[in-house]
């Protein structure tokens, strides 16, 4: 039974949690922003229903993917993405998806207009024919300071100049300028597993914010490298303790809005309905 906002829940009997088998960008993010939505998430695997924002990331992804992995580079033009995109609506696993949502037909024909306008957006960001994909959703796994990190890149190029650049695609809003920084954590971590896998750093790390047509880049250093080494194996540490222990403290901030568990977290603000057990 979890404590009051703030305690701590001991694992039935002592018995400690098992640690999570690889330590990725979301899961180090989730457990900095609430030990106990990591613990429910990840440990506990308590299903999240998909939402919409998420689920339109989710088509707006596949399309791209769709649009780099089909033909030639001269055909990946707007008429195939939006073809890709119709293509991912009716793919089984995300059909599912959409019908777990439960959403009415506008509501559905929203969602579709606003996929369709984050991919039109995407052709004002970059030209696509020019772009040399030498990884799409590539799936990196190394193993460092005894941790398997693993992290999934929505795209790695490679340049004229023979440099390697990291792509991520994001569909929720720009971060302000000063936070864009800390928004980095995540392809930091991409572009460190290519450095342990591919034997070279990339030169660049880009975030694509389709929606508000901004671009951040940022070129990977020997500090941000280091830095980004340090803070996984800190955040690791503090897992295995939290594993070891049971103590997965909430962390009740604006991020409990959308958060899948809060309607039975005791700490979430103004909805707390009840208690979490194991
Ligand atoms: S509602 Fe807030 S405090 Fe509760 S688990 Fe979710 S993020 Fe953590």
């Amino acid at each position: 039974m979890l404590a009051a906002a703030g305690g701590a829940d001991a694992a039935p009997g002592g018995a400690p949690y098992e640690l999570p088998s690889t330590l990725t960008p979301s899961k180090l993010q989730r457990f900095v922003s609430c030990p106990l939505a990591f613990r429910l998430s990840y440990l506990d695997r308590r299903p999240e229903p998909p939402t919409v924002d998420q689920l339109r990331g989710t088509l707006v992804h596949r399309a791209l993917q769709v649009l780099y992995a089909s033909g030639p580079a001269a055909g990946r033009r707007l008429e195939r993405a939006r073809t890709a995109l119709e293509e991912a609506f009716e793919e089984p696993a995300l059909r599912g998806e959409l019908d777990q949502l439960g959403l009415d037909e506008a509501a559905l024909a929203r969602l579709g207009r606003e996929a369709a306008a984050l991919v039109e957006k995407y052709f004002a960001l970059e030209d696509p024919t020019r772009v040399h994909p030498i990884g799409l959703e590539l799936d990196l796994r190394a193993r460092v300071d005894g941790i398997e990190l693993r992290g999934i890149i929505d795209r790695l190029d490679r340049l004229e100049d023979g440099n390697m650049v990291v792509v991520d695609y994001k569909t929720g809003r720009a971060p302000r300028p000063e936070q864009s920084r800390a928004r980095l954590g995540g392809v930091h971590f991409y572009a460190y597993l290519c450095e342990q896998l591919l034997g070279r750093r990339p030169s660049e790390v880009r975030l694509l914010y389709l929606r508000d047509q901004v671009v951040v880049v940022e070129s990977p250093t020997d500090q941000s490298m280091r830095g980004l080494r340090q803070r996984a194996t800190a955040v690791w540490t503090a897992i295995t303790r939290a594993c070891a222990t049971g103590d997965f403290r909430p962390n009740p901030s604006p991020l409990c809005r959308s958060c899948a568990f809060r309607s039975s977290c005791p700490a979430a603000p103004a909805t707390c309905v009840g208690a979490i057990t194991r």
